[in-house]
């Protein structure tokens, strides 16, 4: 079958031909309908080799979907041709946090050795890809897999980091959005949907903030040092009740600080290496950050339901497999507006 691998440290990753896998006892075989590209491959492909912890070749793409190919033995529960998307940050299955559906932050997937696919484990930028557990398959139903293949980690990730502010998104008060791409134009949705608060958002290129206003953000502002200034502004001086950094990176997490109401939430969700000082006076009183990994799988449930209520429409660029190296070749550039979605068998 053909894949996308990341090969060797530095290059660029490169279409290949591999044997078929074939699943072992518990495992599920996928023909992979759909392949999301996230900007944390970018990040994963730019770590030198003292500190790249996957065995290369890597199969990318973590953002997976398609329909059951084969079973392996024991496996029940699941028919062969039905649609599924691939709940992502596998775990143990049995810790503590396993068991309440956080696999996300699974107590032993390090010490066993468990990656998701594509951080590690095979990914599902190629035309099959095993999934370890069938409990890591969600039925899409009529839900088409190429839209909603992002859900699985750009719709997933920013609910699981929206869904613990709600308390404080009230009636009233406003969310900062940074970083308009795959994660946050998702974001933006979920906010409207989740909630009555005025969604700001914030980004360095205007294709990304029309996109922002489109899915329905209330405000946009170019992202540059007079940003924060521009939210207090808005918000009658007293800034946002929850920020959310899909960018990461130090200006980036300065401007989330410099947004914050008092007793804000500063979630910082972008892998761009940017650290915010928490102290006493530093930031407004009481403001709470934290930086999240993807979500639970009862969340992504929640994620595919709200999008059979019609609420999320994610923005998707589709490229065969063939076209899967320019598909990071323009992210990385930035000119990808929405998600950038692999096709492998279409
Ligand atoms: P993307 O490239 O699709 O979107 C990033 C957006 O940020 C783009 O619209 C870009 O124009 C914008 N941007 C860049 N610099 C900016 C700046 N200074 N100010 C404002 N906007 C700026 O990327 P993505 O796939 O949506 O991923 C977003 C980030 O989230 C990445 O860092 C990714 O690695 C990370 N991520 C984290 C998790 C997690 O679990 N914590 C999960 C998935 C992705
Ligand atoms: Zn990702
Ligand atoms: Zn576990």
């Amino acid at each position: 079958m053909k894949a996308l691998q990341y090969r060797e440290i530095g290059a660029a990753p490169e279409v290949v031909e591999i044997p078929t896998p074939e699943p072992g006892p518990g495992e599920v075989l996928l023909k992979v309908t759909a392949a999301g590209v996230c900007h944390s491959d970018i990040a994963v492909m730019s770590w030198p080799a003292d500190q790249f912890p996957y065995p290369l070749p890597l199969t990318l793409g973590h953002e997976g979907a398609g329909t059951v190919a084969a079973l392996g033995n024991g496996v029940i529960g699941l028919d062969v041709g039905e649609s599924v998307a691939v709940y992502g940050p596998w775990g143990c299955g049995r810790c503590i946090k396993c068991a309440a559906g956080a696999e996300n932050y699974c107590l032993r997937a390090r010490e066993l050795g468990i990656n998701p696919p594509g951080l590690g484990a095979p990914g599902a930028i190629a035309e099959y890809l095993i999934v370890d557990d069938a409990r890591h398959l969600v039925p899409l139903g009529d839900l088409d897999p190429v839209e909603t293949v992002p859900l699985t980690d750009a719709g997933l990730t920013p609910y699981h980091a929206i869904k613990q502010s709600l308390p404080k998104l009230t009636p009233g008060s406003s969310a900062v959005v940074i970083g308009t791409g795959g994660l946050g134009h998702v974001a933006v949705q979920l906010l409207r949907a989740l909630t009555s608060v005025r969604v700001i958002a914030l980004d360095v290129s205007q294709d990304k903030l029309d996109l922002a206003r489109k899915v329905g953000a209330h405000e946009t502002i170019i992202s540059d040092e007079g940003a924060a200034d521009k939210v207090k502004e808005l918000t009658g001086g007293v800034g946002a009740q929850a920020v959310f950094d899909f960018v990461g990176a130090a200006p980036t997490v300065k401007t989330a600080g410099a947004c914050a109401s008092v007793e804000a939430d500063v979630t910082i969700v972008g892998i761009g290496g940017g650290t915010l000082p928490v102290g006493f006076g530093v930031l407004p009183f009481e403001v709470s950050v934290k930086s999240p990994y993807w979500g639970t799988r009862d969340e992504l449930i929640e994620v595919f339901d709200l999008a059979r209520a019609g609420a999320i429409d994610v923005h998707v660029e589709r490229f065969s497999l063939d076209e899967a190296p320019e598909a990071y070749e323009r992210l990385h550039a930035g000119t990808i507006n929405g998600r950038a979605v692999i096709l492998p068998n279409g």
